[in-house]
């Protein structure tokens, strides 16, 4: 127990030095065109195995075209990392994750779908904030220290994106970031 409470207390730490280091400036200083599908695929599969140990279907649906985005990958990999890993942990047996794609406006869109508890109306505008949980039981038994969101909130802020939530309690939750696109060829 103690050795769980010390691994609890490392992540929130961890969490929370990367919260304070995430400045505009940095990430906006490392912006350069990356295949967001590749990304998502890594991550995708870097989720396998905690999707088949919580009986969640995941999945990333391909597109024709080549997603490019101005980003820094190693946030964009802790964006998607913890929006996919909540899809799962906050799910249901016999669920499913579906990411997708999709063009809109200059940007590149996707959307992290999953067929988990959803979130109640009152609480949606909150989930962003620092140390935000939604109190419920089924969220006791999940770990976590509320920092995730929070953090993604402010890597896309610094790529210019957007970042978004619409839930229905009991059947799911989509959260949806929108990046502006990139050609492949700029620097
Ligand atoms: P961590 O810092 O380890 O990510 P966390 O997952 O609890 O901890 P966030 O990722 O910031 O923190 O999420 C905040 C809260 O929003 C969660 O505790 C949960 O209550 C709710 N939440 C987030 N994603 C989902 C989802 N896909 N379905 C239902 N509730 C969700
Ligand atoms: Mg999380």
């Amino acid at each position: 127990r103690a050795r769980e409470r010390l691994e609890s207390l490392l992540h929130l730490i961890n969490d929370w030095l990367d919260m304070a280091r995430i400045s505009r400036g940095q990430i906006v200083d490392k912006l350069k065109p990356l295949d967001l599908e590749r990304l998502l695929s890594q991550q995708v599969e870097f989720m396998k195995s905690l999707a088949e140990e919580s009986l969640v279907r995941l999945e990333l649906r391909p597109i024709e075209k080549k997603a490019f985005v101005l980003g820094d990958g190693q946030s964009l990999e802790q964006v998607f990392s913890n929006i996919i890993s909540n899809a799962i942990k906050y799910n249901k047996p016999g669920g499913s994750v579906t990411v997708t794609l999709r063009e809109e406006d200059g940007n590149w869109v996707t959307d992290v779908m999953d067929t988990g508890i959803g979130i109640p109306r009152e609480h949606l505008p909150l989930v962003f904030d620092q140390f935000y949980r939604v109190s419920r039981r089924e969220d006791q038994k999940i770990k976590g220290t509320g920092l995730g969101l929070a953090i993604a909130k402010k890597i896309v802020e610094a790529h210019n994106g957007i970042i978004q939530v619409e839930s229905q309690p009991g059947q799911g939750s989509t959260f949806s970031v929108r990046l502006p696109k990139a050609e492949p060829e700029e620097k």
